[in-house]
Formats: C-alpha cells, structure tokens, sequence
C-alpha cells in the first residue's frame, strides 16, 4: 500500500538543544533550522545554529575540565571507555534508526556504521597501555630517559553529514582517552543520533564538561578556528572547508588535521573474477546512495575488462531497490538533501554534456508513493576519460564512470595522478599483480579483492594529495600521537660522593 507522507507542523517538531557541560542547553526557536527526512521531504526537527558565544560557553566548560580528567588516574578513566562502549552497544539499533532517519541510508547500513565507529571505542578503553611510554636506562653514565605522552588541552571534532555517529567515534574516544577535553560540531543535517551519544557519557559515568556538543555552520567553526582555548581540531568533510579549517587552524597555533573529499578509483584487470567484481563495483558505488568517501565512483577497466563487467554490473543495477532507508529489503536510500540531490542532477547532465556514455539514468528514478523524497536512481557513465570534470571531482552520489585503459601502468598512471588520494582497490587474482599494486600505488589505503577498505577501527585512517591536510592519520597510533604531546624526560641523581667535576663542555654520552 502506498504511504502519503504526513506533513508535521513545523510548531510540533522537537529542536535539539546544545549540550554543554554535562546538560542540554536550550535555544530558542528562531536561532535554530530544519531537519528533514529525505524519504519523505519532511521536517522532523529543529537545529540550533549555534555561534561564538556557544563555542565560548563550551569551550570554558571543557578548559574547566580538563585538569581533573586529565589527572584521573588511567584504570578509572579506562573504566568509563568500558562503560561507553557497553552502552552504545546496548543503544547500537538505536542510534542506527536515527541515523537511517536523518541521513536516509538503510538501516542495516546505518548499523553496520554503528559497529565500525564501536571499534574506535574498543581501541580505546586500553588506553592506559596507548599511553605508556619508553624507558631508556643507561643512556650515559648513571643517566637514564624516559618519555611522557600528555594531552594537550580541549580538543575539537567538527564532522561531516555522512557518518554522523562513526566519524565522531574515531574522533572523540581517542581525544578524550589521551586525557583531553572535547567539543564536538557535528553536521546539522543529521544531528538525530548526537544527543543520545551525549546522554550515554553522562550514564557512563564521565565528568561533567568532559564532552560538549555545539551545532551549528560557518559562525560556530569560525569561532573555534580562532578561540584561543582551543588546542587541538580533527576535520572531517569538504577538501574546500578542510583547507580552510586546515589553515586558519594552524595559523592561529593549532594542532589540526582534515580529511577530506575523494575520488576513489577501483582497477580491474582481465584476470578478475568479474562476477564477483561486478558485487563489488555495485556495492561500493551505490551503498549508502555513494555518499561514502571510501565509495570506489570511478572503475578502471584494463584490456577487455571493462567489456565483460559492464553487463553484469547493469544487470545488478537493475536488480537495485531504491526506498526509504527503514523500510526493509530496501538496498538504498535517498540522497540526504534537496540541494544535494538537485547538485548530482547537474553532474549527470554534466556527464552527458562532456560526451561520457549514459548507460543507466538514475534522473528517471521516482518513487510514487514518496512524491517529496528526495530519490535518485543509481547512475552509470561508460567510457569517461581524464579530460572529464564528472572524472577529476567528487560527485558524493550515486554515479559510477568506467574508464578504459589498454595496461596496468596506464591505470596505475590514473590513480597516482588524480588530486584525490583516498582509498583505491585493485581486483585480479594474480597475487603478483596485487602485491605490485599494494608497492607502486599512491594511495594510502588499498583494498586488493576488498571494495572499499576501510581499515579497522583500531588502525589508523586518512588519504594524501587533496583528501587530507596535516601530517598524521586519524585513530590508531597516529590518533594517539596526534592527540598528545610527548615529552623527554632525561635524568640522574648525583650520589653524594660521586660528584663530577665543573665542566663547560656539551656533555657526550658516555
Ligand atoms: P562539509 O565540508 O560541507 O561539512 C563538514 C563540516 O564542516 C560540517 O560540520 C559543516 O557544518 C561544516 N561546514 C560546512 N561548510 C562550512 C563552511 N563554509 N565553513 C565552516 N564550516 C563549514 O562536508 P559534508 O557535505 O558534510 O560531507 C561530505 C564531504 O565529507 C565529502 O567531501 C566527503 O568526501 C567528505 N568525507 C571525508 C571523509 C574522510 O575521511 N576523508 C569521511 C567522510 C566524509
């Protein structure tokens, strides 16, 4: 049966508040904006936009709680991480409603999101052994060293749509388990799943003014670029934004890294098994309506590869459903926005007006019963070329492109000279091909057989060139040591009686 949508007047829809020191802080109405359900064009809630004088209450929030989380003794502070993590677990189908809710994705999907931002967590609660550091005895004559990690003070996640529950979840855990405090600005499209990850700390256990949420755009990033309480900020987003935050952060003396946009490419060779392939392609390209920054959008086909997996990739696209994200056996969602949705049309015409293949059309796409949901079919384009702006820039929707080339190198030429450097796969089932890949390709993470290699969640994560700024990867040892400063200590205590003579000399080991 169909389902009409049913309109929620805007007075009746809930507005999500701040949280700042351990509670909600409410706003008033006419500071806030809409969220919409994309599978219904509806709006289900509003947002806070908040600005300077937000940032300013929570970043003096986590400066007031940094010292005594910073001092809590390390099995304490790891008790707390066990806690979290029993609670998100417990909490994890519904935080993945809220997710499928807002974003659009499909509930299995929003779970599995769900389940890989919980690893970051585990990776966390050991943090007193991440945090250990080496003891060098005997470094010189009755002179040992050892080394600190220490956290550097309030540190700040600003997040992307996409993910709205995993991306902060490789953030926050390893931030806040090195011993610093945190304020999170997560995206205002999906905000639904921000305020229950607030409410599980607080049952976890943590200390007021521990972790923060300020929503909001421009005005509330703006202000914690610049706030002088700020030490440390992991971006998640745009290349365009990621710069941006990249260089007013540093400029005024923070520590930042930003991930960022991609253009993934997976190489085919004719060796492959192209049915599994072809599972692969789909897969990557379409799940999570390809507004994934680690989606393979560009297929480089070697030889004849490309001839034989294209049939069998329009014979699965066919076999897509497109729906609302909760329904059940539905395989994607709609796009997360209007603008956003209206923004991939432009690149499908785009892609016809460059003189690509339009093999499947997903602007044909619509679903009846959901007239206001903002739907698109998956879309396929054969024989892009380099010269293409639907190759060089990231479209974050449903559009795949094949791409033909005679060689390996010709394809290995490709991916090393896009300005995206996220992730890339190779398919083949010569080892040897493989492992040439994993050597020569100038990209940071490589699937060979996997779709789309994410690392997990205890491994560190991030891409070169255009994807990323900063010179570490987020989570995982990097995370570590992107959060903390070491110190070196050097030392020794003169026994009374063995004291060496004055000497100007700079002192050798020995
Ligand atoms: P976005 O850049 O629009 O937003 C990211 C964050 O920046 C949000 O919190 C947003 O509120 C804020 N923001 C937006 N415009 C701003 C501005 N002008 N000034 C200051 N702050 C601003 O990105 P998005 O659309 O939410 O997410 C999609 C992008 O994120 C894609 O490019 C995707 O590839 C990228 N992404 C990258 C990774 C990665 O790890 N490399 C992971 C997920 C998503």
């Amino acid at each position: 049966m169909a389902t009409t949508p049913v309109a929620v007047a805007e007075s009746t829809v809930p507005t999500l508040s701040h949280w700042i020191d351990g509670r909600p802080v409410e706003v008033p109405p006419e500071g806030t904006a809409p969220v919409f359900d994309p599978a219904t064009g509806a709006v289900i809630a509003r947002v806070p936009r908040g600005g300077a004088a937000e940032v300013d209450l929570a970043v003096i929030a986590a400066q007031r709680a940094f010292p005594a989380w910073r001092d809590m003794p390390l099995i304490a502070r790891s008790h707390i991480f066990f806690a979290y993590r029993e609670l998100v677990y417990r909490h994890r189908e519904d935080l993945a409603r809220l997710i499928s809710r807002d974003h659009g994705k499909t509930f299995p999907d929003a779970l599995g999101e769900v389940l890989r931002g919980l690893e970051t967590i585990e990776f966390a609660c050991g943090l007193p052994v991440h945090l250990a550091g080496i003891n060098t005895p005997g470094v010189s004559t009755n002179v040992d060293t050892h080394t600190l990690r220490q956290p550097l003070g309030v540190a700040v996640g600003i997040t992307p749509f996409n993910f709205p529950v995993m991306v902060p979840m490789w953030i926050y855990p390893i931030a806040m388990a090195c011993g610093n405090t945190f304020v999170w600005k997560p995206s205002s499209h999906t905000p639904g799943a921000t305020q229950l990850q607030a409410e599980l700390w607080k049952e976890a256990g943590l200390p007021a003014g521990v972790f923060n949420v300020v929503y909001g755009g421009r005005e509330a990033v703006s202000a914690l670029l610049v706030h002088p309480g700020v030490d440390a900020i992991q971006f998640v987003g745009s290349t365009p934004v990621g710069r941006h935050v990249y260089e007013t952060g540093t400029a005024h003396g923070k520590r930042v890294g930003a991930y960022t946009a991609a253009k993934n490419a997976m190489v085919v060779l004719p060796d492959a098994d192209m049915e599994f392939t072809a599972d692969s392609a789909v897969a990557s390209g379409y799940g999570s309506a390809g507004e994934r920054c680690m989606a393979q959008t560009l297929v480089i086909g070697v030889g004849d590869a490309a001839d034989r997996l294209r049939p069998l990739m329009e014979e699965r696209i066919q076999r897509l459903k497109i729906g609302p994200g909760l329904d059940p056996d539905v395989d994607m969602g709609p796009i997360y926005s209007a603008e956003h949705r209206a923004s991939i049309v432009e690149w499908i015409d785009k892609g016809v007006a460059e003189g690509a293949e339009l093999v499947a059309d997903g602007r044909r796409f619509s679903r009846p019963d959901h007239p206001d949901g903002f739907f698109l079919g998956a879309t396929l384009f054969d024989h892009v070329t380099p010269a293409m702006e639907i190759y060089q820039e990231e479209i974050f929707g449903p559009v795949l492109g094949i791409v033909r080339v005679a060689t390996y190198d010709e394809a290995l030429a490709l991916v090393n000279g896009h300005k995206y450097g996220n992730g890339t796969a190779i398919f083949t089932t010569d080892g040897g091909a493989g492992r040439r890949f994993e050597l020569e390709v100038d990209v940071p993470m490589i699937g060979i057989n996997i779709p789309i290699p994410v690392p997990a969640g205890y491994l560190s994560f991030g891409g070169t060139r255009g994807s990323a700024f900063g010179d570490l990867k987020m989570r995982g040892e990097d995370g570590i040591r992107f959060f903390t400063q070491e110190k070196m200590v050097t030392l020794r205590w003169p026994a009374p009686g063995r004291r060496e003579k004055l000497s100007l000399v700079f002192p050798g080991n020995s």
